[in-house]
């Protein structure tokens, strides 16, 4: 009763990866602690199905015909038969029934006797206890004695083939074919699963997209569904088969629909044309509500619901496929990244499918390839979440950059750099609020005759000079307020002295920098300075006209000089204010 070689082999060589990693992981000690060779679950020698009412006696009846080749499985009749054979157990006589977690309505186990006899014990949904040993749950035996001939079980409303045909007797109910490794293997799957869905979590903190959301919902459905399917949850909870059997399936579901809503949120809006967005939209609805109704095998659906559920994931991987196609084609790379992690998920659950249907009768050893297939999907995904991330994190920091360049052009004077009218206006509250109480107005002198001299474009080059002399003191904040005027915003100790230093730095910088002009280029400056907290109240076209008014003393008293006033009470400020009545402060000073 084994599957097809390729699974075989391919189960194989996951095992023995699987096994690899263990043995360098795991202490010494635990490889070492393989059981003694306890003797192996003995399979049903033959099989059959039958109406709801026909008893026992009817079945061992001669001429009642039963499979003993293994084929002919079918969980839609209302009655599963199985015959294990007392020939095939040899010495070491059975303790337990077990087969794999899923719903049923009622399980007979009856011992036949030689002489005819049968004892038989009935067992509803409540008595199978899930055992952490593989998806499987027990029901004891009736007593086996030397005289035991045949173990007749009779599953009445069986929701899956493999229900059937993985069913088997053992000595121990451990001694099914799970081992330590497969309870490990699962257990190390679940834990990585975790990292995935810590990352998720950050990248939301930071990208708020809803891709991100989808890809954990997924991740946190396929954890259930590792614990759940793999049987790792009888070891964590104590849990019924009721839970267990329709908890996986649905934790299944809801992983897939999350899987389509991500598919569709995460990859690029021109990766997929509208019809298969539509499609697959559609997909991710049918599995969230169409396919988790089968998953919940109600009585009422027992002859359907196991081929409903897994035919239902045909269109759902086609649609899955198409999409990936799709999006390769068109040079998406998040769907690249999705083919490589989906591939092989897709032919493991393929896999699963068909033997879910009954196709053939595979060991459920064989869902290791699934998991393994998760692990695989969950870190390349990640891997592609992390990708997309960067690239979407990447975009938005140029959008923001470009922004930002706007704004800052806006409020800038394109020829010398510095902060326009604009800028002032706008940060004048925000710079008196960070101490930049004093204000000084620049104006060059004579600078018409410098244009006039020598043209225009060394007129520019001045300004553009004055601005670097401006810019040298930290703590000034200067703005290229009008044709050859500047404005700073000062803070600080000694700013009479730094103003003049400026001042007298221009006339300097100016001549070294620029040698065909014949004269010195001079500036005038009015200065307002002020004691802390005095300039609370005033705006910045007061305080403006105030240096703008000592500017026009220095320019009166015959240019290339300072004149400053300082306002350091209430009083005085009250006085600048009264005595700047309104004036045009556009334009000229001079
Ligand atoms: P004063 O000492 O009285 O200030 O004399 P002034 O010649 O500097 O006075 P006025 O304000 O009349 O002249 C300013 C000149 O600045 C007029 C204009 O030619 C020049 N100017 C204004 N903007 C620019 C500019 O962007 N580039 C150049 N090269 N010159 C400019
Ligand atoms: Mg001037
Ligand atoms: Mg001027």
């Amino acid at each position: 009763m084994r599957g097809p070689a390729f699974f075989e082999t391919a189960r194989r060589v996951a095992r023995g990866l699987w096994l690899a990693v263990l043995l360098l992981a795991a202490p010494p000690a635990l490889a070492q602690s393989e059981p003694a060779a306890a003797p192996a679950p003995v399979a049903p020698a033959c099989h059959a199905h039958s109406a709801d009412d026909v008893p026992l006696a009817a079945m061992l009846a001669p001429g009642r015909v039963w499979d003993c080749n293994g084929g002919g499985w079918n969980d839609s009749a209302p009655v599963s038969w199985l015959y294990f054979d007392a020939a095939s157990w040899g010495s070491s006589a059975p303790q337990v029934f077990f087969t794999r977690i899923s719903r049923f309505a009622r399980i007979d186990i009856a011992t036949v006797e030689s002489d005819g006899t049968v004892r038989s014990a009935t067992h509803d949904e409540q008595a199978a206890r899930p055992i952490a040993a593989g998806p499987v749950f027990v029901l004891p035996l009736p007593a086996i004695t030397e005289a035991t001939t045949a173990v007749v079980v009779r599953i009445a409303g069986p929701h899956s083939s493999t229900m059937i045909t993985e069913a088997r007797l053992t000595t121990d109910p451990h001694n099914t074919d799970w081992g330590m490794e497969e309870i490990l293997l699962l257990a190390i799957i679940a834990g990585m699963l975790v990292t995935p869905l810590i990352f998720d979590l950050h990248f939301y903190a930071i990208l708020r997209d809803r891709f991100v959301l989808l890809h954990a919902a997924m991740v946190v459905a396929m954890i259930s569904y590792v614990l759940l399917a793999g049987g790792l949850a009888p070891l964590l909870f104590d849990i019924s088969l009721v839970t267990m059997a329709i908890g996986a399936p649905l934790a299944w579901t809801t992983g897939v629909a999350a899987a389509a809503f991500f598919l569709v949120a995460f990859l690029e809006q021109d990766a997929l044309s509208p019809l298969f967005r539509g499609a697959m939209q559609a997909m991710g609805w049918w599995s969230l509500f169409g396919l988790s109704f089968f998953a919940l095998q109600f009585r009422s659906t027992q002859s359907f619901d196991n081929l409903a559920y897994f035919l239902g994931f045909v269109p759902v991987i086609l649609v899955y496929l198409a999409c990936l196609v799709q999006a390769v084609l068109r040079g998406s790379r998040s769907g690249q990244f999705l083919a490589i992690a989906w591939i092989p998920i897709i032919a493991a659950s393929t896999e699963r499918l068909l033997r879910g249907i009954g196709v053939y009768a595979g060991p459920s050893t064989l869902d290791e390839l699934v998991y393994l297939a998760l692990a695989l999907e969950v870190v390349i995904v990640a891997l592609g979440v992390a990708d997309r991330f960067v690239a979407i994190r990447r975009e938005r920091d140029r959008a923001v950059a470009a922004a930002l360049l706007l704004s800052d052009l806006s409020e800038r004077d394109p020829l010398t750099g510095l902060m326009n009218r604009r800028a002032i206006d706008l940060r004048f509250g925000e710079l008196r609020g960070g101490g930049y109480e004093a204000l000084a107005v620049f104006d060059l002198d004579h600078f018409k005759a410098v244009n006039d001299r020598h043209g225009h474009d060394v007129g520019d080059r001045v300004l553009v000079t004055v601005a670097q002399v401006l810019r040298s003191d930290p703590d000034a904040f200067a703005v290229r307020i009008g044709g050859e005027e500047f404005v700073l915003m000062l803070r600080g100790d000694d700013i009479e002295t730094r103003v003049e230093r400026l001042r007298q730095m221009i006339p300097v910088k100016v001549a070294r920098e620029i040698e065909v002009l014949d004269t010195m280029v001079t500036a005038s400056v009015g200065l307002v300075s002020a004691q802390h907290g005095s300039v609370q109240d005033m705006t910045f076209i007061l305080l403006y006209r105030r240096a703008d008014e000592l500017l026009y003393e220095a320019k009166a008293k015959g240019r290339n000089m300072l004149c400053s006033d300082t306002i350091d009470g209430a009083s005085q400020s009250n006085r600048a204010m009264q005595r700047f009545e309104p004036m045009k402060i556009v334009g000229g000073t001079s």
